[in-house]
């Protein structure tokens, strides 16, 4: 048995960054960034009002002070005239502060009439001037490679940055193996059951930024997983899920050998998990998953997530833990890497977790339950109530 941490080493191993390719901002969200993108102006571009009030010189900042209105200056509309002593300029949120001004006056502030303004008795510090230049400036960079979110496509556009360069999208394409497995929707016969994990995998790769093809369901025959997998053509890795142990009817590890694939078995120090297949093929990695459901979509959220996020040039790819402190005690742990289903619930530093009751590998109404994995290291002594632990998030 190999340890998860040499496991994840092994198949981060066989995938590499893809391609770079232009996209326009609003195609942006979600993609990972690959060449840096450099601001094309200087943000705010000139000293902005940041309120609604009267730009006034420096000199005149005093209580009671009277002021003639000599302009004013909205947002898109500057004021071409100075503020000279004892002057003052209409001027609103946005709009470029006047020369000779030196500070914005609230409106709330002064009182007003006809032409004429009186400032109020107490007057704030605050000059309620936004500084050209105070947010970024021309030339100003953004390095990747970074996940573009709302944030960064709003901080690109106010950059005048229309287009970025970003990794192509992984395309992964998933193969369900099994003679028991129809499509969600037909009607099983006696023995089958309904294939679920191919749309979960799916669903999983897509909300990190691939884009999933789902193949037909193979069934265990060598003709149907080699049909099935020529479906693949074109895709940026393939995982298959089910058909990799070494009963009678495993036949994907064998199918693929014979397609060229110099593969890798390993027995994988965790649970749940099965011996996970892994592997080069025609150039592009394989990633052989666990047919029962639970496992498969704990083993990709471990192994096929960080693929995918390599595959996008992320820089740490692998999964992130965080620490909670446990809520109820847990038993000693075994030769292998619990990820047990649990639920975590916000806490006053730390959050709580609490594992689920019931842990068989089988059961999706726990997984679903579950809004996280509580990680027992490999021979972890029992814990109490109080210490702390790790979790990755689901
Ligand atoms: P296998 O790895 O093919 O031996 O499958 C292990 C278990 O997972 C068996 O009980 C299969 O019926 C089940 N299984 C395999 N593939 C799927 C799938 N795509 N959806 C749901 N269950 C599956
Ligand atoms: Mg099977």
């Amino acid at each position: 048995m190999i340890p998860v941490a040499e496991a994840l080493a092994r198949v981060l191993a066989l995938a590499g960054p893809l391609a770079t390719e232009a996209v326009a901002l609003r195609q942006a969200a979600g993609r990972v960034l690959a060449a840096p993108v450099i601001a094309r102006l200087t943000q705010p571009p000139f000293a902005a009002s940041a309120m609604d009030g009267y730009a006034i010189r420096e000199e005149d900042h005093l209580p009671g002070r009277v002021l003639e209105v000599i302009g004013e200056a909205a947002a898109g509309r500057g004021f071409g005239g100075t503020v000279g002593t004892g002057e003052a300029a209409r001027i609103f949120t946005g709009a470029p502060v006047p020369a000779g001004a030196g500070r914005v006056i609230l409106q709330e502030d002064v009182t007003r009439e006809g032409a004429r303004i009186t400032l109020g008795d107490r007057l704030e510090e605050g000059r309620h001037i936004r500084a050209a230049g105070q947010d970024f400036a021309l030339g100003d960079s953004i390095a990747g490679p970074r996940r573009i979110g709302p944030r960064e496509i709003a901080l690109f556009a106010a950059m005048n940055v229309p287009e970025v360069t970003v990794r192509r999208r992984p395309v992964v394409a998933f193969l369900s193996t099994g003679d028991e497995l129809v499509m969600p929707g037909e009607a099983p016969g006696p023995d089958q059951i309904v294939a679920s994990n191919g749309l979960a995998l799916a669903a999983m790769a897509e909300a990190e930024g691939a884009e999933a093809r789902v193949l037909p369901i193979a069934r265990d025959s060598e003709a149907s997983l080699r049909f099935a997998l020529s479906l693949a053509e074109g895709a940026d890795m393939i995982v298959t899920i089910g058909g990799a142990s070494v009963g009678d009817h495993d036949l994907v590890g064998q199918v693929l050998a014979g397609l060229g694939m110099e593969q890798a078995f390993w027995k994988i120090a965790m649970r749940p998990g099965k011996p996970l297949m892994a592997g080069r093929l025609g150039g592009i990695p394989v990633l052989g998953l666990p047919g029962n459901p639970v496992s498969a979509i704990i083993c990709g959220t471990i192994f096929m997530l960080p693929m995918i996020r390599a595959m996008q040039g992320l820089a740490d790819p692998a999964p992130a833990p965080g620490r909670a402190i446990l809520g109820e005690a847990v038993a000693a742990n075994g030769p292998r890497a619990h990820y047990m289903r649990a639920i975590l619930t916000p806490g006053e530093e730390l959050a709580e977790i609490r594992a689920l009751p019931r842990q068989d590998s089988a059961l999706l109404s726990i997984l679903a339950t579950a809004n996280a994995l509580l990680i027992r290291p490999v021979g972890d002594v029992a814990r109490a109530p109080g210490e702390v632990v790790d979790y990755l998030p689901l």
